[in-house]
């Protein structure tokens, strides 16, 4: 793997230019050039980039492929899109997904109460606003003050309660009534690691028989004019374009049935969302089997002959595409703190006047090797490493014999490894992957990427530089949480390998991508470590400029907000400091200043310069 998968997962996003990583498009800044700039500013930890131009980017797409479809189909509906605000309600990407979708209406869906003042406060007049989920009295009549307030709002309803509380508040007030849409249960399921929403046993939907219910109920209340939309999503992340093929013959048949039944207002077909991401970094394992265009053209193409062979006209398509639209435009980066085996440096090499022969062997090794002997003097040297454990346990040589020991060795392998890097034997690459080096990365797992942690999803990583080097050091990454989950394991079907990079030197920086989805609202504060310090960056044609900020809650505010009071925190750190005894007021004074410091900053480390 030379270029880390960029071909597979990066969708054009990122190309490498000069062993750096580089955003392309307009001006094409570095992401090292971005991250060192924000890091001048005293600024320490993981930080989380966003772009808004790749939501702009995911929205064109989208609506490039359904205008396509429905030209090429002669459709004769509409296209729709919503942003569930459950992917990820962080004000700078709802502003985005507003902005950038501006011209095409886009609206927001709402799938709680939180969710839907937020939808209420941020959807434009005009675009839609869609509310799935479960519901009560209050949340339906939040439903009916949107519409009263002008908002073009569709309830999907989960259940007939449901609809039944709508005919209810449709009846106890003079409020404008919102339109209702009906989620159906289909027979078909889902697929992929997330499809638990449809199917027989859904959580979610209303089976056959509550339609038709439903229909009766709303005919009954003279609301059937507020039906507008039918609904259904077959989970995230869909890996097979199969059975939403199936799920579409189902619900368009509904919709044509319902129809047929006398349903004037009944307009929509509302698709949910599911439009899987790319996440793998090798060829041999994608995450899903079908392109955007795929996807359009067959919600279009099966939509449009369900509809002709009934004799019913085309209705409008809405999509709920969460992940698809904004998975791409954050980047998690993360400072490499340390590297474990750095430990082994030869500066750390301390021979006595005499050494044990077999250690003097291993020296001889070591600076003789070349790419002829290679393989040889390796193979010498880690036998001389098992005598010389023996010899260590049976009491023969000493701790700092054993040290010498072991820089050498593992300095014969990194040699041998840079030596045979273009024809790399079995053996040493084998070698290379038993022999992980460990990158301590200045991030919690937990907090930023936690559906690896839950469901072990893969997010693609790289370095933002030294990419002109071929990496040879098998790599695991292990986060600062004192958690022992907090590890991303070397796996050698899906290999990462990453630079041997002196961080007494230089910083090294790894970049985890298509963050943007629902990590950051799953993200939880494990270990109390916070979401991190956030730039939203706009790329202008011959620079960049960071348009919005949010730092990291401190370690103060953290507190807080589990429930303790910080004034008495602090109070009591500052009273038992003063109280102390044995050093002078001046250091007392400079102690307490150094306290504030610390607990006024965020609780990520701060070690790397
Ligand atoms: C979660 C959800 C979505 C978004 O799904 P993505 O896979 O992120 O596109 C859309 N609609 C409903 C009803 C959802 O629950």
């Amino acid at each position: 793997m030379k270029n880390y998968g960029l071909d597979i997962w990066a969708n054009e996003n990122f190309v490498i230019d000069e062993g750096e990583l580089v955003l392309n498009y307009k001006s094409k800044p570095s992401l090292l050039d971005i991250v060192e700039g924000i890091r001048s500013d005293n600024v320490r930890g993981p930080i989380i980039l966003r772009f808004p131009h790749l939501i702009k980017k995911q929205i064109e797409t989208l609506y490039y492929h359904f205008d396509k479809a429905i030209k090429h189909n002669q459709y004769q509906g509409g296209f729709h899109a919503v942003f569930p605000l459950k992917v990820n309600q962080f004000p700078s990407v709802v502003e985005a997904v507003t902005s950038e979708g501006a011209i095409h209406n886009y609206g927001l869906e709402a799938g709680s109460k939180a969710e839907l003042i937020l939808a209420m406060s941020e959807t434009p007049q005009g675009a839609h606003i869609t509310v799935n989920g479960f519901k009560d009295k209050e949340m339906i009549t939040l439903g009916f003050m949107a519409a009263q307030s002008g908002h073009n709002i569709t309830i999907t309803i989960e259940g007939l309660g449901e609809l039944e509380t709508i005919i209810e508040v449709a009846q106890e007030c003079n409020l404008k009534i919102p339109n209702v849409g009906i989620r159906v249960r289909l027979h078909s399921a889902g697929s992929g690691i997330w499809a638990k929403s449809g199917g027989m046993d859904a959580k979610f939907g209303l089976t056959s028989t509550e339609i038709i219910e439903a229909v009766a109920l709303l005919k009954e209340a003279n609301m059937i004019e507020n039906l507008t939309m039918i609904h259904f999503h077959i989970g995230s992340q869909m890996s097979d374009i199969a059975p939403l093929k199936r799920a579409l013959r189902e619900a368009g048949n509904i919709y044509a049935e319902l129809k047929k039944m006398g349903t004037p207002s009944l307009n929509s077909v509302n698709i949910g969302g599911g439009l899987a991401v790319e996440y793998d970094q090798h060829v041999q394992a994608r995450s899903r089997n079908y392109s955007i265009d795929e996807f359009s053209s067959t919600v279009v193409f099966l939509l449009g002959e369900i509809m002709n062979a009934k004799k019913v006209a085309h209705p409008d398509i809405f999509t709920e595409s969460g992940r698809f639209i904004v998975a791409s435009h954050s980047v998690l980066i993360t400072p490499v703190l340390e590297l474990f085996t750095q430990d082994y440096q030869e500066r750390l090499l301390n021979f006595k006047p005499v050494n044990p022969p077999i250690l003097e062997e291993l020296r001889y090794l070591a600076k003789m090797l070349n790419e002829q002997n290679c393989t040889e003097y390796l193979h010498d040297a880690l036998d001389h490493m098992e005598s010389l454990l023996t010899l260590f346990d049976l009491g023969y040589i000493d701790l700092q014999d054993r040290s010498n020991a072991e820089i050498l060795v593992h300095n014969i392998i990194k040699k041998a490894l840079y030596l045979k890097v273009d024809n790399p034997t079995n053996e040493l690459e084998e070698l290379q992957s038993n022999l992980q080096e460990r990158y301590l990365i200045n991030a919690s797992i937990f907090q930023s990427l936690p559906d690896y942690w839950g469901l072990k999803q893969h997010f693609p990583v790289m370095p933002l530089h030294h990419l002109e080097e071929k990496p040879l050091r098998a790599a695991s990454l292990w986060d600062i949480t004192c958690d022992s989950d907090g590890e991303i394991g070397f796996d050698s079907e899906k290999p990462l390998f990453l630079h041997d990079v002196d961080l007494d030197n230089e910083d090294y920086f790894l970049g985890f991508f298509n963050i943007g989805a629902y990590q950051e609202t799953l993200g939880m504060e494990h270990n109390l470590f916070t979401h991190p310090n956030e730039y939203t960056v706009e790329i202008t044609d011959d620079s960049y400029k960071i348009i919005h900020q949010v730092e990291s809650k401190n370690i103060l505010n953290i507190l807080e907000s589990i429930g303790y009071n910080s004034d008495k925190i602090l109070n009591k750190l500052k009273s038992e400091l003063l109280k102390s005894e044995f050093i002078t007021e001046k250091e007392k004074s400079d102690t307490l200043l150094k306290l504030e410091t610390f607990i006024k900053q965020n609780g990520y480390l701060r070690t790397t310069n």
